[in-house]
C-alpha cells in the first residue's frame, strides 16, 4: 500500500515536473517574440538593401540598352552610306563597261580603216591619195587621211583616259567603302561588348530577384512564427492565474463615485440602461494606474469609450479604464500594480472629465466595488 502511494506520488511529481519544461513562460515567449521580430527587422533591412541594389542594376541595364540603341542606329546609318557607295561603285562599273564597249568598237573601226588602207589599194585611204590630181591636191588629201586617222586615235586615247579616270574613281569609292566597313566593324564590336555587359547585368539582376524571393519567403516564415508565438502568449494569458491580492484603486486620490454600477438612466439619452462600470470624478489629466499586474490587451481608441486601457490580470479577470486623454502603454506590454497607464479625460461618449472603470470576469462586467473594501 505504502509502495503504491509512493509510485502514484512519483508519477504525479513526474507529470508536474514535465509541465514547465515543455510549456515556456510568457516572458520566455515574449523574449522569443522579440528575437523573431529582430530577425524580421534584419531581413527587412536586407530586403531593402537588395532591392536598392536591384534598382541600381536596373538603371545600369537601362543605360546599356540606351548605348545599344545608339550603336544600332550608328550601324544603320553606316550601312546606309555603304549601300550608297555600293550603288555608286556599280554605276562607275557600268560606265566603265560602256567605255570599254566604245573603245572596242572604235578600235574595230580604226582597225577596219587601217586594214582597208593596206589591203585594198583601190579603196580607202590610198585610193584617196593616188586619185589626187596634183601635188597640192595630194598633200591636201594626205593631210586629210592623216587627220582622219589622228581623229580616230584621238577618240581612242580620249576613251582610254576616261576609262582610267573611272577606274581611279572606282578605286577611291572602294577605299572609302572600306573605311566605312572598318567603322562598321568597330561599332559592331562595341555593340557586342555592350551586349555582353548587359547580359551579365541581367544575370546578376535575376540572381538578385531570386535573393529577394528567398528573403521574402524567410520573412513570411518569421512572420508566421511570430504570430504563432503571439497566439501562444494570448493562450498563456488566458490560462494565467489571477495576479492575486487586493486591487489598487485606478484613480489614486479620487474616490467619489459619480455614477454607480447597475441599471440607470443613460447620462446622455435618458433611457434606462445598464452601467457596466463605475464612474469616478477625476480632473483632467489625473494619473490612472493599473489596478494589478498584468498584460495590456488593448490600448487606444474604442468608440464610445474613448481612449481605453484594458489589462488582463490572469484568472479571467481584466480591468478597463475609459475616457482617457492619452494612454501610456501599448498592447502586449506587461504592467505592474500601481503603474501609471494613462491620463484621465473626457474622450468618447462623455459629459465631462471622469474615469469609467470596469472589472470583467471572463469577459462579463461585474461591480468593480466588490473588489475594494471601504466603499
Ligand atoms: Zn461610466
Amino acid at each position: 500500500m505504502i509502495r503504491k502511494v509512493f509510485i502514484l506520488f512519483a508519477v504525479v511529481a513526474l507529470v508536474f515536473a514535465a509541465v514547465p519544461a515543455e510549456a515556456s513562460s510568457i516572458s520566455d515567449l515574449q523574449n522569443e517574440l522579440k528575437n523573431t521580430e529582430n530577425k524580421i527587422d534584419s531581413i527587412t533591412d536586407k530586403l531593402k538593401e537588395v532591392k536598392s541594389e536591384k534598382y541600381g542594376v536596373e538603371k545600369q541595364i537601362e543605360e546599356l540598352d540606351g548605348q545599344i540603341r545608339s550603336l544600332v542606329s550608328e550601324e544603320d546609318s553606316l550601312n546606309d552610306v555603304v549601300t550608297v557607295l555600293e550603288n555608286n561603285i556599280a554605276a562607275k562599273e557600268a560606265e566603265i563597261e560602256q567605255i570599254k564597249d566604245d573603245i572596242s568598237s572604235n578600235t574595230e573601226l580604226l582597225e577596219d580603216r587601217l586594214r582597208a588602207m593596206y589591203k585594198n589599194g583601190a579603196v580607202g585611204y590610198l585610193e584617196v591619195l593616188f586619185n589626187a590630181d596634183d601635188v597640192v591636191d595630194f598633200m591636201t588629201r594626205a593631210d586629210m587621211v592623216q587627220r582622219v586617222v589622228n581623229s580616230d586615235v584621238e577618240i581612242l586615247e580620249n576613251l582610254e583616259s576616261q576609262q582610267t579616270e573611272l577606274e581611279i574613281a572606282k578605286l577611291e569609292l572602294k577605299s572609302e567603302q572600306n573605311n566605312y566597313y572598318m567603322a562598321l566593324e568597330d561599332v559592331q564590336s562595341k555593340r557586342n561588348d555592350v551586349e555582353i555587359a548587359s547580359r551579365a547585368k541581367e544575370t546578376y539582376m535575376s540572381s538578385l530577384e531570386d535573393n529577394i524571393e528567398e528573403l521574402k519567403r524567410e520573412e513570411q516564415k518569421l512572420l508566421d512564427a511570430s504570430s504563432e508565438i503571439e497566439n501562444k502568449i494570448k493562450q498563456k494569458q488566458l490560462e494565467m492565474k489571477y495576479a492575486g491580492g487586493e486591487m489598487a484603486w485606478p484613480a489614486p486620490g479620487y474616490y467619489r463615485i459619480t455614477s454607480p454600477y447597475g441599471m440607470r438612466p443613460h447620462p446622455l439619452y435618458g433611457y434606462w440602461s445598464m452601467h457596466t462600470g463605475v464612474d469616478v470624478g477625476v480632473p483632467m489629466r489625473s494619473n490612472i494606474v493599473a489596478p494589478n499586474s498584468g498584460v495590456v490587451t488593448y490600448a487606444g481608441w474604442y468608440g464610445a469609450y474613448g481612449n481605453i486601457v484594458l489589462i488582463d490580470h490572469g484568472g479571467g479577470i481584466s480591468t478597463l479604464m475609459a475616457h482617457n486623454t492619452s494612454v501610456l502603454v501599448t498592447e502586449g506590454q506587461s504592467v505592474t500594480k500601481g503603474q501609471i497607464v494613462s491620463y484621465s479625460g473626457t474622450t468618447g461618449m462623455s459629459t465631462g472629465p471622469h474615469l469609467h472603470f470596469e472589472v470583467r470576469v471572463n469577459g462579463s462586467h461585474t461591480n468593480p466595488l466588490d473588489y475594494y473594501s471601504g466603499f
